[in-house]
């Protein structure tokens, strides 16, 4: 993933892949103290940043819940993820990661100094038959929102994923799925999870325990306004899952991944099915900015200067 030409945005310096180092002492790397949001990076006529407003509210959203101070603006990311880019020399698609980490020394409440890093990885566009999983329903359930709430995009809420991916490769699955501790579906690992049922596409709630997935979110309007599929947010059961026509994990890592098998139930149709290539077809495109409707979705390089000092040096 990384080499030694890479290079890391941290605390408004651009620097080598080697330096960008917290304390082993700190709160965020003895305890997993931070936020993050992984954004995607899309060339169409130029590189747009897909759906940054979302991404920096629910950013946003994780900082309140974690109690640490916004001491960061909007600009201030936005410049982050430009400079990363630009010292990476990456002009296409690129997965981004934006994270806040608490560097500040002492128990699991502490809640600075903060350190704002952000890494870029180049990426190629890909076709959805690379992409094929087979998922099994893990015997861990997924956090809830009463002890470890999934709404946070928090480093270590992806311990309850890292049991459940270790099950799953254990048993022969690709990935794996999670019920709740309502024991009805709720996510994959580090993806929401998305069915197509009797020609509707189906996804459980954001009370599910699940992350508010802007991936997932995108998907529910592309299918109601672009493409006339009918959208049911509603619980699902784990064995509603296995009879469904077409299954695909969404997320702004992977992007789509087509279900193959639920606990080794062969999907009605193969994957990728006709319905979700309908949808990564328009997904596609509205990420590449032809679909002039979705324009606002999509963050072009304007020259944004960070309010705080320490502009980004070379
Ligand atoms: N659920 C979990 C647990 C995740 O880690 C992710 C990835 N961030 C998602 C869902 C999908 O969220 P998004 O579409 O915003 O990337």
């Amino acid at each position: 993933m990384s080499n030694s030409k890479t290079k890391i945005y941290m605390d408004g310096k651009i620097i080598p892949w080697e330096s960008a180092t917290i304390h082993v002492a700190s709160t965020g790397a003895k305890y997993g103290a931070n936020v993050f949001e992984g954004i995607c990076c899309y060339y169409g006529d130029q590189q747009y940043l897909f759906r940054l407003r979302e991404h920096l509210d629910r950013l946003r959203e994780s900082i309140d819940l974690m109690r640490l101070p916004q001491q960061y603006s909007d600009a201030e990311f936005e410049h982050a993820i430009w400079e990363t880019l630009k010292a990476n020399d990456i002009s296409g698609d690129a997965h981004i990661r934006l994270s806040i980490i608490v560097t500040g020394e002492g128990l699991y409440d502490v809640s600075g100094p903060l350190a704002l890093v952000c890494t870029a990885t180049p990426r190629e566009p890909g076709t959805l038959s690379d992409r094929t999983v087979s998922l099994g329903f893990s015997s861990w359930r997924r956090i809830d929102d009463a002890s470890m709430p999934p709404r946070i995009k928090a480093g270590p809420n992806y311990h309850n994923g890292r049991f459940a991916l270790m099950d799953a490769k254990r048993h022969g699955y690709d990935e794996a799925l999670l019920l709740n501790s309502a024991g009805m579906v709720s996510e994959s690992t580090n993806s929401c999870f998305m069915m197509i049922r009797r020609g509707a596409l189906v996804t459980p709630p954001v009370s599910a325990g699940i992350l508010e997935s802007i991936t997932r979110d995108t998907f529910l309007k592309i299918a109601a306004d672009e493409l006339g599929i009918p959208v049911e947010v509603r619980e699902i059961d784990r064995t509603e899952t296995a009879i469904a026509e077409e299954a695909f994990l969404c997320n702004s890592f992977q992007e789509v991944r087509p279900v193959r098998s639920i606990d080794g139930i062969k999907l009605k149709r193969t994957a990728p099915g006709p319905v979700t290539l309908r949808l990564w077809d328009s997904y596609e495109n509205v990420g590449r900015g032809r679909i002039s409707k979705y324009r606002d979705w999509l963050t072009t390089r304007v020259d944004v200067q960070p309010q705080k000092s320490g502009a980004a040096a070379e």
